[in-house]
């Protein structure tokens, strides 16, 4: 494979600051456990944690990489499926953990993909734009708070470890990415998850307007239920949709349910 090779509709950006790589690696203990790695690329992640996982499960889109791969790494504990992670059939891999640096492009399909197979899951690590690393784990009331911050914390508690220079990739991508780190809760309220996914993106439409307005074109909506629930939460009518924290939009789900 010519050393330059990389095709920008997946996504290839390989990282190959060894020092950034092993700053990924260790991130987790991963002793003993069963990973999954998206995107192996050219291995080099692939290969640090091979040293310390019992099994790598990994899942390579491109099928010049996994020809690649085939002849450079060599190690019975690493299984490589040639397929697209948004297709795979998760359910086998239980009590999993994920380590992976993706592809920007399809960042928000493969958390929704690991957050529907949640319960499989532990921990996992993803190498993700800076952008949405900062949205991902924004607190209420802040700029970057919003539908991606309320349904990544319904599955999980979000951490951002450390931001990622483009001088590390080849090639070097337009922006800086950051690694969080993700913990899937193991403890969530009873309720139905897409349901409650679609509520909270009607919620967030129109984030400039006030949640209330997004709230009035919801079917089931009810204004007597809905002033008690801002009464009792002591909002102001014209609060907008980012000032609401997980546990209120849990409640102001139940008027509508
Ligand atoms: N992990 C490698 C590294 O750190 O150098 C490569 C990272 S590169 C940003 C993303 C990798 O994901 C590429 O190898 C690309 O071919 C692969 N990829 C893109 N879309 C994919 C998909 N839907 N399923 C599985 N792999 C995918």
């Amino acid at each position: 494979m010519n050393k330059n090779y990389a095709l920008k509709r997946f996504g290839q950006n390989f990282l190959q600051d060894e020092t950034v790589l092993k700053k990924i690696a260790s991130t987790l203990d991963l002793k003993g456990k069963n990973i999954i790695e998206i995107g192996p690329g050219k291995g080099a992640l692939s290969k640090l944690i091979l040293q310390e996982a019992k099994q790598l499960v990994a899942f390579e889109i491109d099928y010049n990489l996994c020809d690649f791969l085939k002849l450079e790494i060599k190690n019975n504990n690493f299984i490589l499926i040639n397929e697209d992670f948004l297709k795979a059939d998760l359910s086998k891999y239980k009590g999993y953990s994920i380590m992976a640096n993706i592809p920007y492009n399809i960042t928000t399909s493969i958390l929704f993909k690991i957050f529907e197979n949640n319960q499989n899951f532990d921990e996992i690590i993803l190498m993700v734009q800076k952008e949405v690393a900062e949205r991902i784990s924004a607190i209420p009331g802040s700029t970057n708070y919003g539908k991606l911050t309320v349904s990544s914390s319904h599955f999980a508690e979000v951490k951002k470890l450390f931001d990622i220079s483009p001088k590390a990739f080849f090639p070097s991508p337009k922006v800086t990415s950051s690694i969080i780190h993700i913990k899937i809760k193991k403890v969530k309220p009873i309720i139905d998850d897409t349901e409650f996914l679609s509520f909270v993106k009607f919620c967030f439409a129109m984030r400039r307007k006030t949640l209330i307005n997004n709230l009035k074109v919801q079917k089931n909506f009810d204004e007597q239920k809905i002033t008690h629930f801002y009464l009792e939460n002591n909002l102001n009518k014209d609060v907008r949709p980012q000032i609401l924290t997980l546990n209120q939009y849990y409640e102001l789900f139940k008027c509508f349910s």
